[in-house]
């Protein structure tokens, strides 16, 4: 059976192969599958967005497909930025300028803790779903620390590791990410 990741990040495609490639025979992105679609991200949960991605994929394609999505929750902004991570500051996909923004509500803040959730859901062509949510716990830094990753990683910080999440090489912050742990979870409810 073939998997039609709804993305065309390769990162993505290659820590959802390490994790889920002994359930399908062949897991391709949009562009590999010949796919030019975008999805309006417009629901208020991560499991709303995820679902429908991975739905209009699915009819598009009949194939089965996977999508994700994930965002930062702050515990004293209530739960922000959420859905909206990607676009914090204004911009889609501005990191700067989001992270810039997230240290200016968080001055004077005591209360630093954060996680970031994923939800995935695998939908079929006939019209079946199962889904996942994985979290990943850590405190929000006073200042940017680290290189790697993308998005609020310089800002993560993971008391237990003494560092951020851009600190961490991809290969450990797949084993315990917020994308590693839906991941997983949806794994264990296929073979379940
Ligand atoms: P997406 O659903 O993977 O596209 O993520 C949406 C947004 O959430 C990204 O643009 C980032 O701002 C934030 N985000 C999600 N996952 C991570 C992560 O692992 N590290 C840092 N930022 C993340």
């Amino acid at each position: 059976m073939k998997l039609i990741l709804a993305s065309n990040n390769a990162h993505k495609l290659r820590e959802i192969k390490e994790i889920l490639g002994g359930c399908f025979d062949e897991i391709v992105t949009l562009r590999e599958a010949g796919i030019d679609h975008e999805t309006v991200e417009d629901g208020e949960t991560f499991l709303e967005n995820a679902a429908k991605k991975a739905r209009e994929i699915a009819e598009i394609s009949g194939c089965c497909a996977l999508a994700d999505d994930s965002g930062l929750c702050v515990d004293a902004l209530g739960g922000a930025p959420g859905v909206y991570s990607a676009r914090f500051a204004g911009v889609h996909g501005d990191d700067e300028a989001n992270n810039e923004l997230l240290l200016k509500k968080l001055e004077n803040v005591d209360n630093r803790a954060a996680h970031f959730t994923c939800a995935v859901v695998l939908a079929r062509p006939d019209g079946s779903e199962v889904s996942a949510e994985g979290y990943f716990y850590g405190e929000i830094a006073h200042a940017l620390a680290g290189e790697n990753g993308f998005g609020y990683d310089p800002l993560f910080y993971l008391p237990e590791y003494g560092c951020t999440s851009a600190q961490l090489s991809p290969e450990e912050k797949n084993r315990i990410s917020h994308r590693g742990n839906a991941l997983r979870a949806l794994l264990e409810k296929l073979h379940g």
